[in-house]
This record gives structure tokens, C-alpha cells and sequence, in this order.
């Protein structure tokens, strides 16, 4: 499989993964997939577009191309699950509001899925660590932003609403406590968007598995109500004016994580 991933190296302590933007499909899975699902309705859509701004900021970025029908990048390789609640898993087989993903009997067999881990899974956590590696070598410590989206309603999931930002850090163990005071602080001072620390949202597999604040690798999720900027029925339309309001807010929140770093490493 060619181009599974867009990764650009930058020139700051801070990576921004891109898990869940993806569209391509498998021909397995593409044949698979009842009618509807082809909509890709759970995709973290135009993530790479609304987080544009954060090159100029100088951070890396890795953002997957496939979708995560084929295999989900913010599972573990052994599909643990991360939730008590109702979740998806490393293969999903269901959508997010609870119908089948595949026609009866066309899920993709287990050798096709041992070649998505390899071929798809695994270079991307391979990016994601050896460029965590080389930041911290370079800068002494490593920040590590896990970019998300998901529809403000999605009952299967989650009562009402979600809030607008919802900020992920394992309940306090992938990172510094005193950024997540910091990032919460920013995001209280742009009140006309919601916010929550480690509510429904906790952080999934790579915010736990990377961030070590003792090591001086601090991960935070960020999963983002799609109603902040762009419309969430099909075909679901990037809205400018809305985005450019949600980018200022975002690129506070990376400023704040950055001011952090310096202040505690600098
Ligand atoms: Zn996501």
C-alpha cells in the first residue's frame, strides 16, 4: 500500500497527529460496506484543513489517509477496548450510531486485516514515535497534540450535546497537570465555545500510550465538536466564517501548550 500517511517535519517541540481524516478504502472493505457507510459518516473530516495554520506555527504533522473503517490508529495492535461504554474497536464493525458497518458475511477476512496493522497501523505509529524521539532529542522534551472531531450528537455514544472542546489527557496521567490547567484556562477565555477536561472524551490509544510526562512527553487529545466548523449531515461542507473563528481558539491552545514547554523546559 502506497501513501498511507502525509507526515511534514517542522521546527518546534510540537507533533500534531492526524488519526481519523482519512477517506481511502481497501477494495475489501469498499465492497464490504453497507449501503450508506460509504458516506464515511465517522470520519475526523477536513482535520488537515482546519489545523493548516499550525505549519506556519512550525509544528509537525502526520495526518493518515485511510479511513478508519480499515483500521482504526487510535486503537492498540491487540484492540483492548478503551472504553467501558459503547466504542468502536482496532477493526470496526459497526458505526458509530450502532448499525453494522458490512453486508452479512463481508467483512474483510483475517489476513486482509493483518495487512492493514502492517501496512497501515504501523507506519503510522512508527512516524509518530521516532519523530517524538527526535524532538526530544533535539528540544529535550517532546508536546504532542492528538487532533480529533466527532458530530456534537451522536446518542449511541453520548447524552445531549458534547461539548465544543473537549480536552483529553487520561485523567491527568499523559501529561503535566499544570498544562492541563493552562489549556483549560485558554479555553475559558473564549466563551463563546464549551469546554470539558477528561469528560466522555479521555484520550484514546495514543494520547495513553505516548504521553510521559516523566519523560517529558506531554500528549493531550483534543476532540472537537464538527458543529464548531462545518456541517454535520452529508455532504458534510467545510464553512469557512465558522472554522476561522474555531481556528483562533485552536491556535491559542497550541501557543499555550508551546509557552508551557518553554517555561518548563526552555
Ligand atoms: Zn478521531
Amino acid at each position: 500500500m502506497d501513501n498511507v500517511l502525509t507526515f511534514k517535519r517542522g521546527r518546534i517541540p510540537l507533533l500534531i497527529s492526524m488519526p481519523h481524516p482519512g477517506t481511502e478504502l481497501t477494495g475489501a472493505v469498499a465492497q464490504g460496506l453497507v449501503a450508506g457507510a460509504e458516506e464515511l459518516s465517522d470520519t475526523d473530516w477536513h482535520i488537515p484543513r482546519l489545523y493548516a495554520f499550525a505549519e506556519a506555527l512550525g509544528a509537525s504533522t502526520l495526518a493518515a489517509s485511510y479511513s478508519r473503517y480499515v483500521i482504526d490508529l487510535n486503537r492498540p495492535a491487540d484492540d483492548t477496548p478503551l472504553y467501558n461504554t459503547a466504542t468502536t474497536g482496532l477493526y470496526p464493525d459497526t458505526l458509530f450510531d450502532g448499525r453494522p458497518l458490512y453486508k452479512a458475511g463481508m467483512t474483510p477476512s483475517a489476513q486482509e486485516r493483518a495487512r492493514y496493522l502492517e501496512q497501515i497501523w504501523m507506519p503510522y505509529h512508527q512516524t509518530l514515535a521516532s519523530e517524538l524521539q527526535r524532538l526530544k532529542a533535539e528540544f529535550g522534551y517532546a508536546l504532542l497534540w492528538d487532533a480529533h472531531s466527532i458530530c456534537s450528537a451522536v446518542p449511541r455514544l453520548f447524552d445531549g450535546k458534547l461539548p465544543d472542546f473537549n480536552l483529553g489527557t487520561f485523567n491527568g496521567a499523559s501529561c503535566d497537570p499544570s498544562l492541563a490547567t493552562e489549556l483549560t484556562r485558554t479555553c475559558a477565555q473564549h466563551p463563546a465555545y464549551s469546554h470539558v477536561l477528561n469528560g466522555r472524551f479521555k484520550g484514546g490509544y495514543i494520547t495513553r500510550h505516548y504521553g510521559a510526562p516523566e519523560q517529558a512527553i506531554h500528549a493531550v487529545q483534543l476532540e472537537l465538536a464538527q458543529s464548531t466548523y462545518m456541517d454535520e449531515v452529508a455532504p458534510f461542507t467545510y464553512r469557512e466564517p465558522l472554522a476561522q473563528n474555531t481556528q483562533r481558539v485552536l491556535q491559542a491552545l497550541l501557543e499555550t501548550l508551546l509557552q508551557w514547554g518553554e517555561k518548563r523546559y526552555g
